[in-house]
């Protein structure tokens, strides 16, 4: 008896889950973030307000889990894209300080190739954000140059692929340069590349 009681109690405890739930939907009414009006229901896309006609920002942002829906104004919109920039950025960045740590620690050739791989990316970001980007492409040749030269120790010279990039740098393509030129990391003169981003790199040489 007490166990159908039980079960009877757990029974009628489940319409509260469903209130629980209908709670929810409530607190996420979606109001225009310039009027404050509710827009029933939700745009599914970025536009216009049809209270007050002001652009309201739909964003989705996902964490990995699970999406997060927003609707801003549109310069709330354009300070959360700067903060994700810099949130990437700052992260390419650590990524690639901490890969040259390793390398440097371990003296491993596998290790430099992953310092270069993490400044290059780190480098292309910078470069697709308009930045500069030349110190960070400098590191990336310096580690693939050591890569060379603990894979090939007797190895004194290196070439330039430059077949990937514009055409002020091809002027470079299969230039040799010796290895303690290429240990410094700069394999193209700064200021040359015409590219959104130098694709130049490192290659060994016959
Ligand atoms: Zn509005
Ligand atoms: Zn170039």
């Amino acid at each position: 008896m007490s166990f159908l009681r039980r079960l009877f109690k757990r029974d009628s405890s489940e319409p509260k889950a469903q209130v629980t739930k209908s709670d929810h939907v409530t607190s996420s009414t979606v109001t225009c973030p310039y009027c404050d009006k509710v827009l029933d229901p939700p745009p599914k896309r970025t536009r216009k307000c049809p209270f007050c006609s002001e652009r309201i920002v739909r964003r989705n942002d996902w964490d990995g889990k699970k999406s997060h829906i927003s609707y801003l104004t549109e310069e709330q919109a354009q300070r959360e894209d700067e903060k994700e920039v810099e949130q990437r950025l700052s992260s390419a960045r650590s990524e690639a300080q901490k890969a040259t740590v390793r390398a440097k620690k371990s003296g491993d050739s596998t290790d430099w190739v992953d310092a270069c791989v993490a400044y290059t990316s780190f480098a292309a970001e910078l470069a697709h954000e308009g930045r500069p980007y030349w110190e960070e492409k400098t590191l990336s040749n310096q580690a693939d140059a050591m890569r060379y030269h603990i894979e090939l120790p007797n190895m004194n010279t290196l070439q330039i692929s430059a077949s990937d990039c514009c055409d002020a740098c091809k002027n470079f393509h299969s230039k040799k340069i010796p290895m303690s030129e290429a240990l410094k990391g700069v394999i193209i003169p700064e200021g040359i590349c015409t590219a959104l981003f130098c694709n130049c790199m490192l290659l060994t040489s016959r």
